[in-house]
């Protein structure tokens, strides 16, 4: 059945959609053209850093800067180039597919941020978002990266009850204002997230207001830290 499947629908690149070997992949010109956050990062946000990684943990000055509610962060991809055009591609061109080519991407780097009870749990978005879009992006990054690690999976756990405006134009002290309050706990399966070791995931970290809200309703469950993984971050270069 696969390899009728595979005659009919030989592997293509999910960016450029040249022929490829694998199903759900990059071929290698995209591959090469993509940002990959390889080396030192930032152990708050994964931004890149300059100089060697010496196995302790480096700030960015955004990180430094602002007070993190969550423990480790990473990123996969610097939002730029070929990128950003995955993720506005998973974001706005109907393409969810996308985020199980991610998923090794992710995987990757979430490496320092797993342990033995971590939970997976993907950002929310207001249920006005999820009914124009048909899904949400986070949601489906967070569903492979579970599926392809085996790790516990809550994709309800937190809700966003509040329409935010979107953060396009604003500066970093608007976009934690407009996100203040704006994630809860769901009223029942928000209880999963007690005691447990929340990994929570975004398709992109811009300012980290989104992540500060999501983590600041984790913890008020009573979960006992969080990591934030975002797959592209905006680094100011980008
Ligand atoms: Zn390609
Ligand atoms: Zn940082």
């Amino acid at each position: 059945m696969q390899s009728a499947l595979g005659v009919l629908y030989p592997p293509q690149c999910v960016s450029c959609a040249a022929p490829t070997d694998t199903d759900f992949a990059l071929c290698g010109n995209c591959w090469r053209e993509t940002p990959f956050i390889e080396g030192l990062a930032c152990d708050l946000c994964g931004d890149p850093l300059p100089g060697e990684d010496d196995g302790s943990p480096s700030h960015c000055d955004a990180c430094l800067a602002a007070n993190r509610p969550w423990q480790k962060g990473r990123a996969a991809m610097v939002y730029d180039g070929n990128a950003r055009r995955l993720v506005l591609a998973l974001k706005h061109g109907d393409r969810p597919e996308l985020a199980r080519a991610a998923a090794p991407w992710l995987a990757r780097a979430a490496t320092p941020l797993i342990c033995p009870d971590t939970l997976i749990v993907p950002m929310p978005i207001h249920w006005s978002r999820l009914l124009r879009r048909r899904y949400n992006q986070s949601a489906e990054l967070a569903r492979s990266l579970a599926r392809i690690l085996d790790i516990d999976h809550v994709p309800d756990a937190l809700v966003r009850p509040k329409r935010t405006r979107a953060h396009d134009g604003m500066d970093i002290d608007a976009r934690f204002a407009n996100m203040h309050g704006a994630i809860s706990p769901h009223p029942k399966r928000g209880a999963q997230l007690a005691g447990r070791s929340v990994l929570l995931v975004d398709d992109v970290m811009t300012s980290g207001a989104s992540f500060d809200a999501a983590t600041r309703a984790c913890l008020a469950a009573g979960a006992d830290h969080v990591n934030v993984l975002a797959l592209a971050r905006v680094t100011r270069d980008a």
